[in-house]
């Protein structure tokens, strides 16, 4: 397989890269020398493979670009950064890496869902900056025992739903569909769910119908004591809308891992110490990272040998 030409679209895991490196004809879209273009236009013939991710994966234009583009690999269980009615069309095939990340992911969520109510990044920096000698950090607020709405009852929904459920937290969710088999209060409409819920976590998938599912009318359904986790993507919530409601009192507190124009965050929310933020950390530990960057490899590997995909979505 080593003159089949791979095409990474940008830095991701070192570990991938190397051992892309050692199997394939790996070519680094952002180390070439000259544009974009170009570099696609001189390579266009031998890319068979393309390896994405959450920044850059397989959009319209790159696919139109590749005639002899076979499969994408992506390192990600999201699939929004691909075309994939176009993969479809060409016959190109997807590959994802789902399932061995959402441990880290629940484990992010419940830990951002902490981090917010209880203050600890902001009792941390109460800490350091030596505000402690003078008088005693504020109260804050439980988490065991409060009530969990879950956006998204699918892998990592259901694996955040387990973890709260050992704090004691009652679990309600909103999806497209019923899961009977889970013992958990469905809401078929999510403003239902925000406004029953403490807690608001979305780990859903980003389509077009859940581009802004989290809007000022779920928003103020959570309400001002509200929190609102969001470990899915950035485009699930209403930025501009979310800053408005945290400014003006409408919402309690948000722990975010994910942002609409990332790396950019909304500058006033800085200033807030309600908020918590994360630089799209979900599943970033080295075991993870590295289970990730093993199921791309297996895909591709599979692949250009005529075997089964491990992970097909397409
Ligand atoms: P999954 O098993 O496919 O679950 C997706 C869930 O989204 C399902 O419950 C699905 O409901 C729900 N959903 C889809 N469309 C919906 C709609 N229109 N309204 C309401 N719910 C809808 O995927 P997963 O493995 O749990 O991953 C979920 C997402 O987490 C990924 O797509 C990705 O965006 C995000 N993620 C983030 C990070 C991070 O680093 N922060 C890491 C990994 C993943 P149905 O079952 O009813 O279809």
């Amino acid at each position: 397989m080593e003159g089949v030409g791979v095409l990474m679209t940008c830095p991701m895991s070192s570990y991938l890269e190397t051992e892309l490196d050692k199997r394939f004809r790996l070519l680094r879209l952002w180390e070439a020398s000259s544009s974009k273009e170009q570099f696609l236009g001189e390579n266009s013939n031998s890319i068979r493979a393309v390896v994405g991710n959450t920044t850059i994966g397989a959009d319209s234009e790159l696919i139109d670009s590749l005639p002899r583009l076979e499969i994408v690999s992506t390192y990600s269980v999201g699939l929004d950064k691909i075309d994939l009615a176009k993969c479809q069309e060409r016959g190109i095939r997807v590959t994802n890496t789902p399932d061995v990340l959402t441990d880290d992911v629940a484990d992010v969520a419940i830990g951002l869902a902490l981090t917010t109510l209880r203050k600890i990044s902001a009792s941390d920096r109460f800490v350091r900056s030596g505000s402690w000698k003078n008088r005693d950090f504020q109260l804050t607020s439980k988490f065991s025992g409060k009530s969990i709405g879950i956006v998204g009852l699918g892998r990592i929904g259901t694996a955040i739903a387990k973890r709260a459920e050992a704090f004691g937290c009652s679990i309600s969710y909103h999806s497209r569909t019923e899961k009977p088999q889970s013992n958990y209060r469905y809401c078929s409409n999510i403003i239902d769910l925000a406004a029953n819920a403490q807690v608001l976590i979305v780990a859903c998938s980003l389509t077009e119908e859940t581009h802004h599912i989290i809007n000022r009318q779920v928003i103020d359904a959570l309400g001002p004591e509200g929190v609102l986790i969001n470990i899915g993507r950035g485009h699930h919530v209403d930025e501009p809308e979310l800053v408005a409601a945290l400014l003006e009192g409408r919402l309690g507190g948000v722990g975010l891992d994910v942002f609409e124009n990332e790396p950019e965050v909304p500058g006033q929310l800085l200033e807030l110490d309600n908020v918590v933020l994360l630089p799209h950390v979900g599943s970033d530990s080295v075991e993870t990272s590295q289970a990730m960057a093993d199921l791309v490899i297996r895909n591709l590997e599979s692949y250009f040998c005529n075997n089964p995909l491990f992970t097909p979505v397409v």
